[in-house]
């Protein structure tokens, strides 16, 4: 009998995939095309440029709803392809796909990525996997530093998209994992990516020769059943952090967004004891935690608002803290107080639960 908490609660299979004409002569599409098949995509069309066009609905609602039933293999410009710093979570910033097929409410892409939100998947992977030999060794995150330098110079491949949400519609990440676990990029790099998927069972059976951080996006039960539509519940999420450190994966927990809600020390502190049950007996276990507030912008807001307008996620600007962005923006955070109790509160309830976690930063 199949272990219901094994089996993967949402797996997303686009309505229709475009193919841009320069997308189509890149070996990884005849991949992607072999797993949309496969998943029985039916809607695949073979675009005669390399504009994607029919992209937009009759109005916003409608846009949104096609935008992510769909998904398009593009290449990469050299721009995109450029590894770009990306701390405090690594040394360098890879994207094997941008756009997420997810609906959660607070998404950290809004402010981000502009058009209708469709996934874009790169099938030019060889030269977009170029950039992490040029960039070992280098970095200020990781590469040399005395916390972290054991993970060697590190790569995050979720920085604009879950990279797991459209894995078996695409194959990229399988791909990323293999060959550097295979050291065909050296020795002294590693992945890592977060996610809030659990369809794991391809990554179980990779060789990834302990080179991959696979870290789960978690919360609280109430933001993430509020807030987080399409994306796996969170047992599920815990037992494929579970199965994935069972088979040897360093692994690690992405508290985000952490919100105030009414019972919030309650609510975490069952998460983290949750998690430290699922991961109790795993041998040579090796967890890190990353722990993130929520925070909003001018513009993430408004797009977010567009999306979903009857959202009851809190973006008043009158309860936050206005912080000035490295890019000369502002951001919304939560007040002083609010954070340094609740930072307080995560460092010793971690301390108690999960004393063998490397803490690795609250923003
Ligand atoms: S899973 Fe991540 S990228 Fe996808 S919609 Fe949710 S927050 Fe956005």
């Amino acid at each position: 009998m199949t272990d219901p908490l094994s089996t993967p609660t949402r797996i997303w299979t686009p309505s229709r995939v475009l193919v841009t004409r320069s997308a189509a002569d890149h070996p990884h599409s005849a991949e992607i095309l072999r797993r949309c098949e496969a998943a029985g995509v039916e809607d695949i069309e073979m675009l005669t440029g390399d504009r994607l066009t029919g992209l937009r609905g009759e109005n916003e609602r409608q846009t949104y709803a096609l935008a992510k039933k769909t998904l398009a293999v593009v290449v990469a410009p050299p721009s995109a392809r450029k590894p770009q710093p990306i701390p405090p979570s690594a040394d360098w910033r890879i994207d094997l796909a941008r756009g997420c097929p997810a609906h959660c409410q607070y998404c950290y892409l809004a402010g981000s990525l502009s058009g209708p939100p469709v996934t874009r998947v790169y099938a030019n992977l060889d030269e977009v996997l170029d950039g992490i030999p040029t960039h070992a060794g280098r970095g200020a995150v990781t590469s040399g530093t005395l916390e972290r330098g054991h993970e060697g110079t590190t790569f995050e491949l979720s920085c604009y998209t879950d990279p797991l949400g459209i894995e078996h519609v695409t194959g990229s990440v399988a791909e990323a994992v293999r060959r550097v676990g295979a050291g065909d990029y050296g020795d002294g790099v590693s992945l890592r990516f977060t996610t809030k998927f659990d369809d794991v069972d391809e990554l179980l059976t990779i060789d990834h020769g302990r080179r991959t951080r696979v870290r789960m996006s978690v919360n609280a039960d109430e933001v993430a059943h509020r807030f987080e539509g399409g994306t796996a519940r969170m047992p599920a999420r815990i037992t494929a952090l579970r199965r994935l450190a069972l088979a040897g994966y360093r692994v690690g927990l992405t508290i985000a967004p952490v919100m105030p809600v009414p019972d919030w020390r309650e609510q975490y502190g069952r998460l983290l004891a949750d998690v430290a049950e699922a991961l109790r007996d795993v041998p040579d276990l090796d967890l890190t935690v990353e722990i993130i507030t929520h925070r909003f912008t001018e513009s993430s807001k408004e797009i977010l608002l567009s999306w979903y307008p009857a959202t009851k996620l809190e973006m008043d600007e009158s309860v936050r803290s206005a912080k000035r962005t490295k890019f000369g923006g502002v951001k919304y955070v939560y007040p002083k107080e609010a954070m340094a109790e609740m930072r307080s509160w995560f460092l010793d309830e971690l301390d108690r639960v999960l004393p063998d976690a490397q803490f690795l930063y609250w923003t």
